[in-house]
């Protein structure tokens, strides 16, 4: 990199070390007064050579961070992850064999709060099948106890009526023994979907599962038009 280009990056360390929540390409754009482009052509180039950190939190938004702050962030998901499990373990060790329980497990969770606790999120929206397949990924990104849970929405090729949403660093972790924490989540997102799209209903079903060594665990959400 030119000088010029030295002196920004000397600049995006220092603006980074003062902002402990982290900053994203437009604030540091703004900050730096650079266009947006070049800021995030810098900051590519600095988190791959490490100097920086980056966390991607969906397809458009990033994170970045001072380097230092990486380390603690991975030991904190990593303590997060085995805490969720800890505490699973404590509530639900009677259901782990019963992926059906597990589901309705997380078909409470919805009818008891956890559909308003997504609903504040978009309350000026009049929702619908078709704008929840946007909304999916960020109401389990926003609601994801775990800080680095990335979810993608992707089309089904093969129908209008069904989406997938897959969910990179689930807190099953890949361990067979909590995958009754995907059937939780997959209760919870019908039921939190039912209630926004009522009185249409969807069908979730994961189909790809870390527990069975998938990448990640991926559920396919189908408009339903039976009830249930
Ligand atoms: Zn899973």
């Amino acid at each position: 990199m030119k000088k010029s280009g030295s002196k920004q990056q000397i600049k995006i360390l220092n603006l980074l070390e003062k902002e402990d929540l982290g900053l994203t390409i437009s604030q540091i754009a703004k900050k730096i007064k650079l266009n947006r482009n070049s800021t995030a052509k810098y900051l590519e180039g600095m988190a791959e050579k490490g100097l920086i950190y980056k966390i991607e939190k969906g397809p458009t938004s990033k994170l970045f961070y001072p380097a230092r702050k990486s380390k603690a962030f991975e030991d904190r998901n990593i303590y997060s992850v085995t805490f969720y499990q800890f505490l699973h373990s404590v509530l639900f060790k009677k259901y782990f064999n019963d992926q059906k329980i597990a589901r309705e497990i997380g078909l409470e969770m919805a009818k008891n709060g956890a559909a308003q606790l997504y609903s504040k999120q978009f309350n000026s929206m009049e929702l619908s099948f078709e704008n929840i397949t946007q909304l999916a990924a960020l109401a389990v990104e926003i609601t994801y106890p775990i800080a680095n849970v990335k979810a993608e929405v992707k089309l089904d090729p093969l129908s209008n009526d069904s989406f997938f949403l897959e969910i990179q660093n689930c807190i099953c972790d890949g361990n067979k023994e909590f995958k009754s924490i995907c059937e939780i989540q997959a209760g919870l997102l019908k039921g939190v979907i039912d209630e926004f799209i009522s009185p249409l209903h969807v069908q979730v079903e994961e189909i790809e599962c870390k527990c069975d060594n998938f990448p990640s665990c991926k559920y396919r959400i189908a408009k339903s038009m039976s009830k249930g």
